[in-house]
C-alpha cells in the first residue's frame, strides 16, 4: 500500500556503468559469438539458449541478488524476442517494466486475462500501455474447459473448496501461462521472497523444470516491498489504485480482498481459505529452484 506514512527505504545500490561488462570473463560466460542470438534467428530456436543446471549456480554469483537492470540487460541480450515479463500489474511488475522499457522498447509483456480481474485492473493496463508504448499479449482461458468449469461448478466455484478453486486458478491462469511459455526461452516474474514463506527461498534465476526448463527470472527477489515504493515514487509511474484501499496482493475480484493490520500480505488471497498455500499454481517451486536457492547465488 503506497500510504503517505510509508517510510522511503534505502534504494539497492545504483547499477555501474560497468556493470554488465564486469560478469565476463570470470563470471557470466560470454554470449558473443553465439550462433543464433540475432533477433530473427532467435524466432527460430526453440529452447536451446536455456542455461544447464551446472552452469547455473555461476550465473547466479555472477549476477547476485542486487543487479536486477542487469540481469534484465542479459536476459534480453541473450533470449531476444524469446523472453517475456508475466505481469499481473503489480507493484513489482510495474518496476519490472520500468527497467525493461529502459532497456529496450522490444520488449514481450504478457498477463492473463482470467475474466474475474477487477475493472481497475483493466484501466491500468491501458494506462500502462500508453506510459510505456508498449503492446500486452493477453491470455485467456480456453473457452470448452471453461464452460466445463463453470457447468460444473458455477461462476463462484471458488468458494466451495480447495480443489474448486484450485482447478478454477487452473483453467483461468495456470494452463493459459503453459501454453504461452511453450514459445519463450526465458520469463521473467515479479515475486518477491518476502511476500510469504512459500516464496521465502526464491532464486534470481533458475531453471524452471516445471516448463520445460526454460529460465525464470525474479530479478526482485531480493527487494522489500518498501524498495520497490521507493523505485515507483521515485520514477513517477503508475500504480493499481486498489493499492490506495489497502490491498497488498492483487488479483481477481472475487478473491482478493484488502488486508488489516498485521496480516500478510498475501492474507487478502483467497481470504476465506486456512491452511492452504495462497498460490494459484503458477509459481509451484521447482527442484532446480530449491538447489538454486540453497547455492547462495539468489
Ligand atoms: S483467483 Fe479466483 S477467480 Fe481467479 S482464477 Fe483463481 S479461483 Fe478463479
Amino acid at each position: 500500500m503506497l500510504a503517505e506514512n510509508v517510510p522511503f527505504p534505502t534504494r539497492p545500490a545504483p547499477i555501474a556503468k560497468s556493470a554488465t561488462k564486469a560478469l565476463a570473463p570470470g563470471g557470466v560466460p560470454s554470449d558473443r559469438g553465439r550462433p543464433g542470438t540475432s533477433p530473427s534467428a532467435l524466432r527460430s530456436v526453440r529452447r536451446q539458449s536455456t542455461i544447464d543446471a551446472h552452469d547455473l549456480p555461476r550465473y547466479q554469483k555472477a549476477f547476485g541478488d542486487h543487479d536486477p537492470e542487469s540481469l534484465l540487460r542479459w536476459a534480453h541480450g541473450r533470449f531476444g524476442n524469446r523472453l517475456a515479463v508475466v505481469t499481473a500489474f503489480q507493484a513489482e511488475g510495474i518496476v519490472l517494466l520500468d527497467m525493461l522499457r529502459r532497456i529496450t522498447p522490444d520488449l514481450r509483456v504478457i498477463t492473463i486475462d482470467t475474466g474475474r480481474l477487477p475493472a481497475e485492473t483493466y484501466t491500468l493496463i491501458d494506462k500502462v500501455r500508453r506510459r510505456f508504448d508498449i503492446d500486452v499479449e493477453m491470455l485467456y482461458p480456453d473457452a470448452p474447459s471453461l464452460a466445463a468449469l463453470m457447468q460444473r461448478g458455477g461462476p463462484n466455484l471458488f468458494y466451495q473448496s480447495v480443489d474448486d478453486r484450485l482447478a478454477c486458478c487452473r483453467v483461468r491462469k495456470v494452463e493459459p501461462l503453459n501454453r504461452a511459455l511453450r514459445d519463450l526461452d526465458a520469463w521473467i516474474t515479479g515475486l518477491r521472497r518476502d511476500q510469504s514463506p512459500d516464496r521465502a527461498d526464491t532464486p534470481v534465476l533458475a531453471r524452471d523444470e516445471a516448463h520445460g526448463g526454460i529460465l525464470k527470472l525474479a530479478p526482485l527477489a531480493a527487494w522489500s516491498e518498501e524498495a520497490v515504493w521507493d523505485y515507483i515514487r521515485a520514477h513517477k509511474l503508475p500504480y493499481h489504485p486498489l493499492y490506495d484501499q489497502g490491498f497488498t496482493s492483487i488479483g481477481c475480484a472475487p478473491c482478493t480482498r484488502a488486508i488489516t493490520i498485521g496480516e500478510s500480505a498475501r492474507a487478502g488471497r483467497w481470504w476465506w481459505e486456512t491452511g492452504s498455500h495462497k498460490e494459484c499454481g503458477l509459481h509451484l517451486p521447482s527442484p532446480t529452484e530449491t538447489t538454486a536457492a540453497s547455492t547462495g547465488g539468489a
